[in-house]
Order: structure tokens, then C-alpha cells, then sequence
């Protein structure tokens, strides 16, 4: 099967972040297996859900890891002029479909090389890492990365997480948490709100302390120009509260989200509103004493990726994709984790961000060519003696 037979049949699979994925699971394993070698599934816990992982040539360390998500968005609501899950050539160079871009064409350039690794006389091995649940807040790849690391005697040294980038090494992410936060105040008549604690007003406060929090990291200079915006960015961007204008809201709660550069901390700007928190507590106890705040976890958080720039990784995406312009994206991906499990990572692909999540996302027959090549240029890499 060729890329674009493979890329087809991959688009074919609605599976869209959250559900199953057995069906698309299934037919790569079959697919895999088909040529030998052998599969590793890293199910949920209800077993709907797999990643899967393999490896192709020796149990020896300093291996690489090619690692995509098999999920995609929603087309639900987005403008299609094709129909979504079936791939089309519409004769302009490009090939539409719901994740042809993001990220089904890497992981079709996988596959269809695999025939190759397998013949190849490796020096090194070749892993495959496919997950499930990225697009709802990469939620399986912690468990893949750990998975593969406990699951073979050798040690892979590298991860190249294949988000389309347009073959560019891209070495910066930045961490991205999300979070609810509810407040439980006192009701009563609009005219007492001296005398009850308003929610809705309490919660305002804590948004406006978030913002205050942003302002304060950015005035201490904390900024890192390679990331657009250059600093951490503090958002709320959902208020829900209340009943009418003369009662005093009891309940409300803001959904908000944090997404730092590598210099700052996830957990610890969170642990100091936390704070900040117990202390409003403390002293509108006064006041209402069923007074609270409930911070909790929507998504958890996806840690930033900080791969320098003179990294082996680096080294080795420069070398056989011929890019040599580094670059950091805003948007969150799987690198971060498994950078966070010791592997050397950076995020190179085919197709570009700019065509995923969107109606009529395409990618270009030039890229699935240069991830084809990006591939082969690997394995020739991987076969030498002089590989480290
Ligand atoms: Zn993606």
C-alpha cells in the first residue's frame, strides 16, 4: 500500500477525540502486524480506548520513537465542500480530508515505510508510539511514553512527535493547564450585599487577581522571545453565575486556563492562587461562614517541551529533513511528555498547523513526498554504524 492508500484508509476513521478508536486501532495493529512485528496495546481502563507501540530492528539503546495521535477533531458545524472522512484529490496538489494534516499523513508516512524498516539492517530501532485522546487535551501520551520505556529491556533516546510543521524542527512548546473554579457565597436580597457575600463578586475579584498575576510575571521580566505571546498568558473564558439583578448570587463558577512558558511554573502560579484563595476564605468566613473556593482540574496539564537548540534531537531532524530553522508553536502537544519521560524530543511533520482543525483540511502532496523522504533519510541514518 502506498501513502496515499494508506492516508485514505486512516481518513476513513471517524474517531474523533474522546471516543473509541478500536476500529482505526485495530486495522493499524493488523496492518503492523502484517509484516512481522509485533504490537503493544496501552488500553484504558475500560478498554475502549488503545495507544499502541512497536518496534521494529534491535533491542538496543538510542532508538527513536515516531509518535502521532489517531484521533482528530469535529467536522460538526465547519463548512465542507468534500465529504470529511473520505480522502479527496480535488487536482490541485492537495489531498482534503479530516485529519490528513493533523496528523494522519505522519502517521501514513510511517506506515508505509514500514515495509522498508523492516527489510532495513537497522542499527538502530525504529518505535512507533500511537495515541488516542490528543485533541482533548493529550491525555494518553503519559502513559504511552512510561509504557515504552517500561516495556523494552533497551532504551529509545529520541521522540519526534510528527504534528505538522512543514518538516521545520520545532523544539518549544509551552505548558498549557486547564481550570474550574468554583465560588460558594451567600444569597439574599440585592440591598444586603453588605451584610451576604456575592459570589459573582467574589469571583470577579479572583479573575481580575489572574490578570493582576499575568501583568505582575510579565512586568518581572519573565518573557522568552521565542514564544508569540512572549510570556505566559492567564485567561478566563467562561463566567456562569447568578439569577437576577436584585439577588444576590450565591453561585459562581469561571473556567480558566494558563499556558506558560518553560521559565514559569504550572504548578506553582496555581498553588499561589490557591493561596490567595484560602486567604479570601479566611476572611469572608467572617462575614458568611459556608464562605468558599474550589479550584479543580479540567484537563491536566500538558507540560511545556524546552529542547535546546544544540540538541542531539535537533541534530539529528536537521540532518534528515535538511530544515534547519528551529522554531516554537503555541499550541499543545505530546513532545512536552515525552521530553517529560527522558527522551530527547521535537516536534517535526508534514502539512501545516495552519490547515488543522479547520473545514477542508488538506495536505500537500509535496509534504506527504517530504515526509516520505524525511523517513527514508532516517532509516538510511539509522542503518549507518556511525548513528549515536
Ligand atoms: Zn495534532
Amino acid at each position: 500500500m502506498n501513502v496515499e492508500k494508506i492516508l485514505a484508509k486512516l481518513v476513513s476513521f471517524p474517531v474523533l477525540g474522546g471516543e473509541s478508536n478500536l476500529t482505526i486501532l485495530n486495522w493499524i495493529k493488523d496492518y503492523i502486524e502484517s509484516h512481522g512485528v509485533t504490537v503493544h496495546l496501552v488500553p484504558n481502563e475500560e478498554g475502549s480506548k488503545a495507544s499502541l507501540h512497536c518496534r521494529i530492528g534491535p533491542a538496543t539503546d538510542g532508538g527513536v520513537i515516531l509518535s502521532g495521535h489517531m484521533d482528530v477533531v469535529p467536522v460538526a458545524g465547519q463548512d465542507w465542500t468534500s465529504e470529511p472522512f473520505v480522502l479527496t484529490d480535488k487536482g490541485d496538489g492537495k489531498l482534503y480530508g479530516r485529519g490528513s494534516c493533523d496528523m494522519k499523513g505522519f502517521l501514513a508516512c510511517c506506515l508505509a515505510t514500514l515495509p522498508q524498516m523492516v527489510k532495513a539492517n537497522l542499527k538502530k530501532p525504529v518505535y512507533f508510539a500511537f495515541s488516542y485522546d490528543e485533541e482533548i487535551g493529550c491525555l494518553a501520551a503519559p502513559e504511552l511514553a512510561r509504557a515504552i520505556r517500561t516495556q523494552y529491556s533497551e532504551t529509545p533516546k529520541y521522540a519526534i512527535i510528527g504534528e505538522p510543521s512543514l518538516m521545520q524542527p520545532i523544539v518549544g512548546q509551552k505548558g498549557i493547564y486547564i481550570l474550574e473554579t468554583y465560588v460558594n457565597g451567600s444569597a439574599g436580597h440585592s440591598s444586603r450585599i453588605k451584610q451576604e457575600v456575592s459570589a459573582i463578586h467574589e469571583a470577579m475579584r479572583l479573575i481580575l487577581w489572574l490578570e493582576g498575576k499575568m501583568d505582575q510575571l510579565i512586568a518581572d521580566g519573565r518573557t522568552d522571545e521565542r514564544f508569540h505571546p512572549p510570556h505566559s498568558s492567564i485567561h478566563v473564558g467562561l463566567v456562569r453565575g447568578g439569577i437576577a439583578p436584585n439577588v444576590i448570587a450565591d453561585k459562581a463558577y469561571f473556567y480558566w486556563d494558563l499556558r506558560t512558558i518553560p521559565m514559569d511554573d504550572i504548578e506553582s502560579i496555581v498553588e499561589e492562587f490557591k493561596s490567595h484563595c484560602r486567604q479570601r476564605e479566611k476572611e469572608l468566613r467572617k462575614i458568611f461562614p459556608g464562605f468558599a473556593i474550589k479550584t479543580i482540574e479540567n484537563h491536566p496539564p500538558v507540560p511545556h517541551l524546552d529542547t535546546k537548540a544544540d540538541d542531539d534531537v535537533v541534530e539529528l531532524i536537521k540532518k534528515i529533513s535538511g530544515n534547519s530553522k528551529l522554531d516554537t508553536v503555541s499550541f499543545a502537544a505530546e513532545a512536552g511528555q515525552f521530553a517529560k519521560e527522558g527522551f530527547h524530543s521535537a516536534i517535526c511533520g508534514p502539512g501545516s498547523i495552519e490547515q488543522a482543525h479547520r473545514a477542508d483540511e488538506f495536505i500537500e502532496r509535496e509534504q506527504l513526498e517530504k515526509g516520505m523522504e524525511f523517513m527514508d533519510k532516517l532509516i538510511t541514518e539509522l542503518s549507518s554504524d556511525n548513528f549515536e
